[in-house]
């Protein structure tokens, strides 16, 4: 009598370890090198898939896993959609001499009907391959690059002159999610360089008009707004769900807060600061680079920074510096290039030069030194009514 395929799955089942989904979910919790291995085809997988979890798909399993998984004691959990096609696969890894494989028994279907958590992944759809056509012919982009952009997520730190250009220019690229933090309505003196609100915005609160403008630009793009004016109450829940902080304040007392917080949570932070003809820029990536306190510890007393109201700005400056943040914030997003870390851009118009210093970590900072103490209840309020940014 020949063997039957239900005869061989049983063999199999006996000869491995499987794990019930909440065992998997338990497991997955507390050890972090466990590897998940999700052996469905890639439709499949595109439709849905547990978090952290790589797509190998079962017919290209023994191909690839060597690479994959390269070490053969790692832990290692494999599921399909059903239980069969992860039995198999976990039969096959012990063969290639993985020692700790466990096979999820019911698979994905299991999974989901238990609602543990799930993530769909960002598709190219048509109208994406043609929108981004252009970012898809940069190898150091290309696909998997341009999913990685529409599922991440940039906060805007005012809708002004630096968020506009970077806002507009991270929305033409399919930044998948854009927050936007301000708390002003547009004023006539913003038409000049805050070309995210047009003259039928003045007397609008700056982040519905950005909303208005960002989703013509592109309506891929997810924007969540906070009408507040940022305080030590609400910066941490506000910054928390974001990869990237596009930094570009008008003033200490907002800057300081926002780099603390970013150092608290350990988010990188593109800044960029803008007077008259001259600008900065630099990429403060918590720990490995000087924050905004090394480089600063102490606000320039009120009597010799000019008061928001007399500060004055060359209309395109902030396009310049906005779009050296965006682009900073692309880099650090896709891990390519070599972003400011460590060094200070110097922009200055007139000259038209661009010079960058070195910059090193203070290690008496009070936000990232070896002695920090972050409080960020004690930083002073910001007082001044009329932003220039
Ligand atoms: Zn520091």
């Amino acid at each position: 009598m020949s063997t039957t395929f239900k005869d061989i799955l049983s063999q199999v089942k006996r000869e491995i370890r499987e794990a019930t989904v909440f065992e998997v979910d338990a497991a997955t919790k507390s050890q972090s090198n466990s590897i998940l291995l999700d052996v469905r085809e890639k439709e499949e997988w595109d439709e849905g898939h547990l978090p952290g979890a790589v797509c190998l798909p079962r017919g290209f399993l023994e191909v690839r896993v060597e690479k994959a998984v390269p070490d053969k004691n790692s832990p290692v959990i494999v599921y399909c959609a059903g239980g069969v096609r992860s039995a198999l696969a976990a039969k096959s890894l012990q063969q290639l001499g993985y020692s700790d494989v466990v096979s999820m028994a019911g698979g994905y279907g299991e999974w989901k009907n238990n609602g543990l958590p799930f993530v769909v992944p960002e598709k190219m759809t048509k109208s994406r391959l043609a929108r981004y056509s252009r970012h898809l012919k940069i190898p150091e982009v290309g696909e998997q690059g341009k999913l990685k952009l529409l599922q991440s997520k940039v906060l805007l730190i005012g809708a002004g002159g630096l968020g506009s250009p970077a806002g507009v220019y991270l929305a033409a690229s399919g930044v998948g999610t854009l927050g936007l933090v301000d708390s002003d309505i547009v004023d006539e003196s913003n038409l000049q360089r805050q070309i995210l609100h047009w003259s039928s915005s003045v007397g609008m609160p700056k982040v519905d008009s950005a909303r208005r403008t960002l989703f013509e630009v592109n309506p891929d793009v997810k924007v969540r707004s906070y009408q507040v004016r940022l305080d030590a109450s609400n910066v941490l829940d506000i910054m928390e769900d974001y990869d990237v902080v596009v930094s570009g304040s008008d003033n200490f007392a907002t800057a300081y807060l926002v780099n603390d917080a970013a150092v608290m949570l350990r988010k990188p932070v593109a800044y960029g600061s803008i007077f008259r003809f001259d600008g900065q820029a630099s990429t403060f990536v918590p720990y490995q680079s000087p924050c905004f306190r090394c480089l600063y510890p102490q606000a320039t007393p009120p009597e010799l920074a000019p008061s928001c109201d007399e500060a004055g700005v060359l209309g395109v400056l902030p396009g310049i510096i906005g779009l050296i943040q965006a682009t900073e914030t692309i880099k650090v997003l896709l891990n390519i290039g070599d972003p400011l870390v460590g060094r200070l851009l110097l922009y200055d118009a007139l000259g038209m030069t661009f010079r960058s210093f070195k910059v090193r970590r203070d290690p008496n900072c009070t936000a990232c030194g070896a002695n920090a103490h972050i409080d960020l209840e004690a930083i002073p309020e910001f007082v001044c009514a009329t932003n220039v940014r």
